[in-house]
């Protein structure tokens, strides 16, 4: 049997986005705690028409830029649809970019994304929410992944990622299963963004893994 959508669950989810977008400048942010973030977003399969699609991808590209973030997914605006967008401009110096794989990733839409991991190896940082403002914490996470996905136009995406881009395509794409970093952090790693700055702005997590008492894989 099909699956059919209730029409009137349809009609809401486009009014919902119509309304967020009725406001000016960024959209805002749900935080942690609010059952959005933790419930599976359903697939999107048009609930938005194309004009309303267009407009709620622009508006989650400058709530992302206004954050700043390099990626956001809709259930942190509230809603709860398949959707995310990422960019990462990847200011960072060298030796950073050397350690963390950290390279440019230019602006992309994934609709209905879904990943699975590449080989055995796993790379571990710390990383952060916008969600979860104020604290990051180590996640180990899978070091290349294959990510399937369509974009906002509806063409296939099936392509390998490495390195930080790698890292941002998983967050994002939990985000849609109701998954937050910290169900898969290292919670002793849990530090305040001061902490952060002041003791953990190395390229890796080693000297924080020593000094707050976890293990790093490997
Ligand atoms: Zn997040």
């Amino acid at each position: 049997m099909a699956f059919e959508r209730d029409p009137s669950a349809a009609r809401s989810l486009s009014d919902q986005v119509e309304e967020l977008l009725s406001y000016e400048g960024p959209l805002p942010i749900v935080a942690a705690g609010d059952p959005v973030l933790r419930r599976a977003a359903e697939p999107f399969d048009g609930q938005l028409d194309a004009g309303l699609l267009t407009r709620f991808v622009a508006a989650l590209r400058a709530t992302m830029h206004a954050a700043p973030g390099v990626g956001l997914a809709a259930p942190q605006v509230g809603v709860a649809l398949r959707i995310a967008v990422v960019e990462d401009p990847a200011p960072v110096s060298e030796e950073v970019r050397v350690a963390r794989g950290r390279v440019p990733q230019p602006f992309r839409v994934l609709v209905n994304p879904s990943y699975e991991g590449i080989g055995a190896d796993r790379a571990v940082f710390f990383e952060g929410c916008l969600s979860v403002p104020g604290w990051q914490a180590v996640v180990p996470r899978h070091a290349a992944v294959r990510l399937r996905a369509l974009d906002e136009e509806g063409r296939a995406l099936d392509e390998e990622f490495t390195g930080w881009p790698a890292r941002i395509v998983q967050h994002e794409t939990d985000h849609l299963d109701g998954v937050l970093y910290l169900d898969r952090a290292e919670t002793r790693s849990l530090s305040s963004n001061q902490a952060m700055a002041e003791r953990w702005a190395q390229p890796t997590p080693a000297e924080a893994a020593a000094a707050l008492g976890f293990t790093l894989p490997g």
